[in-house]
């Protein structure tokens, strides 16, 4: 593999594990509520994250009107997602609104990081004697994002949140903004992520190299990737 200056990561589902923290934040916040906690309201908790993230559209993240307006779906995603909850268990003490702005809260509250993924980005960077420059870049709210990606700060650069830029990925002005931040050319950057849109087609279109982590062995159909990790330990003899 070439050798580049810097490493740029994505967040959620790479270093941080997205569905750890909702589960905590979800408990966090049904104390609160004192709501009782039960596996079927979990379960429901996830589903209902899942569909209304679904159609809120926010995976469809190369739609130009969802690029635009995403940081408010996000947060009008929030609260559909207790709208459906609250439907099958009543919930007495706050609005779908309140629970929706409280769960965010809690949110920021978390930051589970993988299993090795601090100890990766610590033996990668600069900072802490390794060979590159290390930054995260992540779609999201830009305090919760800040907020759990905390524990790797020593380490990295900057953490760069969409909503900071006032822009998305893939869109080629989020990677631009990013590389321009860092001083860096595309060519001696290799972005590292689960999306093979929003992280692999994006900084790919910008010109950068990119490495697909994908750890449920998904198919690159288009060949888009040049490199593809199924664990992040993988790291460790590629670079
Ligand atoms: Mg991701």
């Amino acid at each position: 593999m070439k050798q580049y200056s810097c490493i740029i990561f994505d967040a959620d589902h790479t270093l941080l594990d997205y569905l750890a923290d909702e589960k905590q934040a979800f408990l966090a916040l049904y104390k609160d509520l004192g709501m009782p906690v039960s596996d079927e309201l979990l379960a429901i908790s996830r589903v209902s994250s899942e569909n209304s993230w679904t159609e809120a559209g926010l995976y469809n993240v190369t739609d130009p009107q969802v690029q635009k307006a995403y940081h408010t779906l996000y947060r009008t995603h929030t609260q559909e997602i207790f709208n459906r909850i609250f439907a099958k268990f009543p919930c007495h003490t706050a609005t779908a609104k309140q629970a929706g702005l409280l769960f965010l809260e809690k949110l920021k509250g978390q930051g589970k990081a993988f299993d090795g993924a601090l100890e990766l980005v610590q033996a990668l960077s600069q900072k802490a004697g390794g060979k590159y420059r290390v930054a995260i870049a992540t779609n999201g709210l830009s305090d919760i994002q800040h907020a759990r990606l905390k524990a790797f700060s020593p380490y990295v650069e900057r953490v760069y949140v969409s909503q900071d830029l006032d822009s998305v990925k893939p869109l080629p002005g989020f990677f631009r903004r990013t590389l321009q931040d860092l001083g860096v050319e595309p060519n001696e950057c290799l972005m590292i992520g689960d999306s093979l849109i929003s992280d692999i087609a994006g900084a790919k279109a910008v010109g950068m190299d990119a490495c697909f982590f994908n750890p449920k062995g998904q198919e690159d159909k288009d060949g888009v990737a040049d490199f593809q990790i199924q664990s992040l330990q993988e790291l460790y003899q590629m670079v």
